[in-house]
């Protein structure tokens, strides 16, 4: 069962609402024992990269699009650093409405390019950063008459509140620390109000210190300006000037949380971490919270034993040039059990 018909009571749908539907949402909450280990903490993992295109942005995009065509629109329009073009772009497939996607040139990362190509969206290259390409997509839906479907619209955060109530229905309670990678700041503005909102059904008896990680090539709620040329590996979250700043700060102060930044090189080494020690394969944005947390434990600044849930914003596979770029090319051998045999034994001694 999809999202809206899953949590058709507490999401914005009437009669007339499209069920728009890939099967989004219910993922993983994985635990993950041998990172959690290093960290002297209970760590879960919520994959997102489980989602039908790879990605949380899933969760927003189905109730968007669901209800751009309840109100009629014939064509949908939206900037992106990748991940929000391949999900438009698949629910624009499955609607059969056109999708108008705008990237900053160079800068998007292959599998994402490649989704939003092979769903048959109408793939701009736009010269400038993301933060350009959405000022661009906001004028051109204006004048289009397109659907806006990047997290301005209101929409997409209200699905995305559907991630915090799963957490809450897995654990069976919130945890105690909510990790998350913050770009435009839709995300933890969401899970915020999940949370939230089931405090107040009486589904979860407190709410999550909300910590939100940054880049620092593209931290502008940790320096509190915004920040002008941001530059990271983690493209997913290479946002000088977050849309949704107010709401995220509001969610941080209200929940006791921080902001904090790490650089490329812990974002990476995360990376390797999580797949290595965790079994899973997340992207370079989805590690900026346990890169983050392994230096607030350096620090002295993890509590000892508390429960702790890190959203895997997107899968791995979402990026092979960057994860190939970190690790080594496989072994070489000939076709004889021989051959095999002397590239193997150093391995297994
Ligand atoms: C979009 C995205 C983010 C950032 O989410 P915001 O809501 O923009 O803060 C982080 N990680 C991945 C993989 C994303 O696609």
């Amino acid at each position: 069962m999809g999202l809206l018909a899953r949590y058709a009571r507490l999401l914005p749908l009437t009669a007339a609402t499209p069920a728009v539907n890939l099967e989004e949402g219910n993922t993983p909450l994985i635990p993950l024992p041998r990172v959690g280990e290093r960290l002297g903490v209970e760590l879960w993992g919520k994959f997102e990269g489980c989602n039908p295109s790879g990605s949380f942005k899933d969760r927003g995009m189905v109730l968007a699009v669901a209800k751009a065509l309840e109100e009629g629109a014939r064509a949908l329009i939206c900037a992106s650093t990748g991940n929000t073009s391949a999900s438009a772009a698949a629910y624009a497939a499955a609607a059969g409405v056109p999708c108008f996607v705008l990237l900053p040139a160079g800068k998007v990362a292959l599998g994402k390019l490649a989704q939003a190509l092979m769903y048959g969206a109408a793939v701009v290259a736009v010269k400038g950063n993301f933060d350009k390409a959405l000022e661009l997509a906001r004028q051109a839906a204006e004048t289009l008459g397109c659907a806006m479907v990047n997290s301005v619209n209101p929409y997409r955060l209200w699905g995305q509140r559907t991630g915090a109530w799963e957490i809450c229905e897995s654990l069976g309670e919130a945890p105690d620390w909510h990790a998350i990678p913050v770009g435009n700041a839709g995300n933890i503005s969401a899970y915020w109000a999940g949370y939230r909102e089931y405090l107040q059904l009486g589904r979860a008896s407190k709410t999550p210190r909300m910590m939100g990680f940054q880049a620092a090539g593209a931290a502008p709620l940790v320096t509190n300006e915004p920040c002008p040329s941001p530059e990271t590996v983690a493209t997913a979250i290479r946002i000088g000037n977050p849309v949704s700043a107010r709401l995220a700060r509001a969610a941080v102060s209200e929940s006791g949380g921080e902001f904090n930044s790490v650089t490329d090189e812990e974002i990476l080494a995360a990376q390797r971490l999580l797949a290595a020690k965790g079994g899973v394969f997340a992207e370079p944005a989805s590690c900026a919270p346990l890169a983050g947390l392994l230096k607030l434990k350096e620090a002295g600044r993890l509590p000892q034993g508390i429960k702790v849930v890190m959203v895997l914003t997107g899968s791995g596979l979402k990026d092979p040039d960057t994860a190939m770029s970190q690790v080594g090319r496989p072994v070489e051998a000939g076709d004889s059990l021989e051959s095999l045999l002397t590239v193997l034994k150093p391995v297994s001694q």
